[in-house]
Order: C-alpha cells, then structure tokens, then sequence
C-alpha cells in the first residue's frame, strides 16, 4: 500500500507538520522492532551465521536494537558462489525486466521511509530529517540509476557501418558479482545506491554492512526480497572486517564498491586486482575545506558552514572540518559561527526538535578526547570540548559538544587528518589564493564550500579547487547535503576512485564492460 506522504527535497523541512506526524507513526512501529536477529541471508535462505553481536544504540546505550550474527567463511563461500551462478540469468534478464523490479524497491523504501528514518535514527544518531532524507536517497539512488538505464536505452548502441553487411553494436555488459561493503554513516543510502546500480546493470551483490549499521542496511535488503529481486542476485554477509576480508580476496568476485575510510580504501584498490585488473569503485572521505572571502555574505556563510561542520555531529564524509577566511571579515564570521553553533540543539536524535545527536560509538568519543587534547595545546578551543555523554535529560549515550578550535597552525594536523567528528578547525588567510592553496594541499578532495558574492573570485574558486563537489554560496550546507541527480558524489585524489560520482551521470556504467558486438549478414 502507498504510503500517505512522500519524501522529497521540497517536503524534507523542519516545519513539516505532517512529515512528523509521520515520522513519530513510524517510531511507533520501529520500537516494536527492537531486538531483531539479523542473521546472513545467502541464495533465498536465512542461514544461522557463527559469532554472534549485539547492535547498541549510541542515543540510548541501555537500548540493543539488534542482534546479528556474523557471516561464517562458508556464508562468504556459498553467497560468492550463488551470486557467480546466478550472474547468467540475472544478466541476461532484459534490462527493462531489471529497471521494473528495482524500481518496485525503490517504492517500497518511500512508502516505509518514516519506519525505516526510526530505526535508522536509533541505529546510527542521525537526526529525524537527516535519517529521512538517508531513507529517501536510497530510493532515489535506485530511481536515478534505471533513469539512467532509460535514457541510454540500457547502454546499447549502433556504431558506424564501413560495409553494407557488416554491422556492429556496443552493449554494456554486467563484470558479473560485486562485493558492497557499506560505511555506518549512510547504512541505508550507501548500501542501495551502489547495490542498486550493481543490480541494475545486471550484476549479482553480495552486501556486507557495517556493524553499526546493520539493521538499516537489512532494512534495504528486506526491501530486495520482498519487491522479487530474484534469491540469487543479492546476498546479505553480516559482520566485521574478516567478512569484508574474505569479500575483497574472493577471486570470483569481479568488482567491489566500498565508502569508508582512505586507508582502507587504498589497501582495498591495491590489493583487489590479482590475475588481472578488476574495477574498484572506492568513496573515501574528505578533509573538506570552506573559503570565505571579504566579499561574502557573512550571514550566508556562518549557517553553511555550521551546519555542514556538525549535522550528523560531522560524521560525513562530506563534513566541514576547515575554513579559511580572509583575515579583514575573519572576526566578524567567527563570531557568526559561535553564535549558531553555540544554540545548536544536542538531544536524543528522535526528538523533533534536535540538531544533532551522538557520535557512533566509544571509540569515537576516545578519538574525541585526544583531538581536544591537542586542541588545547596547539591551539585555542573556542566552543565545546567536552563529553557531555548524556541527553540533557540525563539518557546516557555518546554524545560530545560540537567543537571550533582557532589560533591553530596551518600545518596542524586537525587541518589535515579527517576526524569524523563535530570538530571545526578556523584560520584567517591574507588572501584568496592563499585560502584556495591551503585547501587544495591535501591528499584528500571531495568536497568543498566558497563563499563570496564576486564573480571573478567564484570563477578562479572553481578554476582553481581541487574537489569533486564544490558548492558556492550554499546556506543549506556549506559542504554537505548532495541529492541525486542533482549534485553527483564523488571525490578527486585520495577521495575517490574515477566515476565514483554516486547519483551522477557516470555512474552506473562503471558496473559495465563494452562489448564490440559485430555481425555479418
Ligand atoms: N552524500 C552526503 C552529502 O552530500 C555525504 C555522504 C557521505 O558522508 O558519504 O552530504
């Protein structure tokens, strides 16, 4: 049944009435799920899986969502197997049959978006809008991608004709199985945007999700199931790096998306090529810059700026974690900034009126600790710094205060290291091309914000930044908020791997190989 509201770039607003309303019907429902066991689901069948763990909520830690357990190697065998042996049929299904079935999922994602923005919310600490719009970028990650599908007629084409007999078409043929291995800050838009591209284009998947976030990504793979995705093209594979592991050394897996970090993203594209070259389609992470010059609307610039460093409490790849501005407008903004940040809203994440929640997990809250450490030595922490560890009525989870460090080195490391945390780092710059040269010395490029309202200093911003995502004069987010479609994501250098670019024009050929198809009459 069709859900009575629908999730859109237009409805996605904090003053929706209706659109809480619904998502609080929906918290109802996702309470009533707590205490699942997800369990490895290969080739159509639930499987017993081997050690087992428990999901706790980072909002509530008192609260265990979940309880999974772990892909065994024979899970990873046998998923890798059926997804080999169910690459024929699948790919050879009419693309028209695929974009028909994937587009059945993708409705069920927006009909269900409230439920799943619940769990999701829970889960991970996203906020009530951010979790729903995480839920509805699923959906439209799939639709863009059989959009695609659509318009290029499924990637087939007549190529030019030398003889009367001869002729010859080129067809976009699926590599065969992809290993998915999804990031806990997106588990529901980061496991169907690359599953559902991989599917679409006629590829099998197996999916590992993070195990913060498995609940959210089986939410998806419910969805596969229940739209008539057939049992062997997709395979669920829970559990920790071992299962990730065991994906990436498969030799009969023909093609791996991952989003997460740089480290083990690079380790991921050296390591996956062994007989011969096999596409790698890596998203991982940014250190992502904001330039504001002192021809800038300041106002403009303190909300896009603080809002892309600590929505999500900066767990994006696409946070803000730095901004130069030119030194003449320097004080005037970091006072716009501290003024916002300072009456941003940290809460349980479920409640309506919370801007943002806690960050994942311990681990986070330690690598917290030790950037504030050196905060206070290298510079001067000017809001935050502290583990708050509980909502302010007193539910103990891990929430820290968002965080602006000024008076830093350039050259510190909080300039440089990604944190994923909501940790700001600001410095005054003499110039623009000192501020355009200082952003672009990173190993790292995926996004980046430019605020001024001069027409030649937005040209030489775009001529000169080394980023795959670059917004100017963007108070919705400075760095952040990418919709499909729209915005394609994806990053340059150590961001990402070429076509990455997810809800972009490029994207869903990357799950295909040409084939020169030459027949004589
Ligand atoms: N697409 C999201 C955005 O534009 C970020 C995705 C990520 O963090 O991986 O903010």
């Amino acid at each position: 049944m069709a859900s009575r509201f629908r999730v859109t770039y237009a409805t996605l607003s904090a003053d929706n009435e209706d659109l809480h309303a619904w998502y609080e019907e929906g918290l109802e429902t996702a309470r009533g799920w707590l205490g699942r066991h997800i369990t490895p689901f290969v080739n159509g069948e639930d499987r017993p899986g081997g050690e087992t763990f428990e999901v706790h909520s980072p909002v509530d830690t008192s609260v265990t969502l979940c309880t999974v357990a772990s892909a065994t190697t024979d899970d990873v065998t046998d998923a890798v197997a059926a997804a080999k042996a169910g690459r024929s049929s699948w790919g050879n299904t009419d693309w028209q049959e695929r974009v028909r079935v994937l587009r059945a999922a993708a409705e069920m994602i927006s009909d269900r978006c409230a439920e799943f923005a619940a769990v999701m919310t829970m889960e991970v600490g996203k906020n009530r809008l951010e979790a729903l719009g995480d839920v509805e970028e699923a959906a439209d990650l799939i639709r863009y991608y059989c959009t695609q599908m659509e318009k290029n007629n499924g990637f087939a084409k007549d190529m030019d004709k030398l003889l009367d007999k001869e002729s010859t078409r080129s067809v976009m043929r699926p590599y065969g199985v992809w290993g998915v291995i999804v990031p806990f800050n997106y588990p529901m838009a980061l496991a169907a945007g690359p599953a559902g591209g991989a599917l679409v284009a006629g590829n099998t998947v197996v999916l590992k999700p993070a195990p913060q976030g498995t609940f959210s990504s089986a939410l998806f793979m419910d969805c596969l199931r229940e739209s008539g995705v057939p049992a062997e093209a997709f395979h669920l594979l829970p559990g920790g790096d071992e299962v990730g592991q065991a994906i990436v050394s498969h030799p009969d897996v023909d093609g791996i998306t991952f989003t997460g970090s740089y480290a083990v993203g690079m380790s991921i594209y050296r390591e996956f090529a062994t007989a011969y070259p096999k596409p790698v389609i890596c998203e991982m992470g940014g250190k992502n810059p904001t330039i504001v010059t002192a021809k800038a609307d300041l106002d403009l610039a303190a909300q896009g700026i603080t809002r892309s460093a600590f929505s999500f409490s900066g767990q994006k790849c696409s946070a803000n974690s730095r901004v130069y501005v030119e030194r003449e407008v320097y004080d005037e903004l970091l006072a716009k900034i501290l003024e916002r940040a300072s009456s941003l809203v940290m809460d349980d994440p479920t409640k309506r009126d919370t801007f943002l929640g806690p960050v994942i997990e311990e681990e986070s809250v330690r690598r917290y600790e030790k950037a504030v450490a050196h905060a206070r030595e290298a510079g001067t922490i000017v809001l935050g710094g502290e583990v708050v560890g509980q909502t302010p009525d007193g539910v103990q989870g891990h929430y820290v205060s968002p965080t602006i460090v000024t008076d830093l080195p350039l050259e510190d490391r909080l300039f440089r290291d990604e944190l994923f945390l909501p940790f700001l780092a600001i410095a005054p710059v003499d110039s623009l091309e000192q501020g355009l040269e200082l952003a672009n010395d990173s190993d790292l490029g995926l996004t980046a914000g430019f605020f001024s309202t001069d027409e030649a200093e937005i040209q030489q911003f775009f001529d000169t930044i080394e980023a795959g995502v670059v917004y100017v004069n963007r108070p919705a987010g400075a760095t952040t908020g990418a919709w499909p479609g729209v915005q394609p994501f994806g990053g340059w250098k150590g961001s990402g791997t070429y076509g990455n670019a997810g809800g972009g024009l490029y994207y869903v050929q990357q799950f295909m190989r040409e084939q020169s198809r030459t027949v004589v009459a």
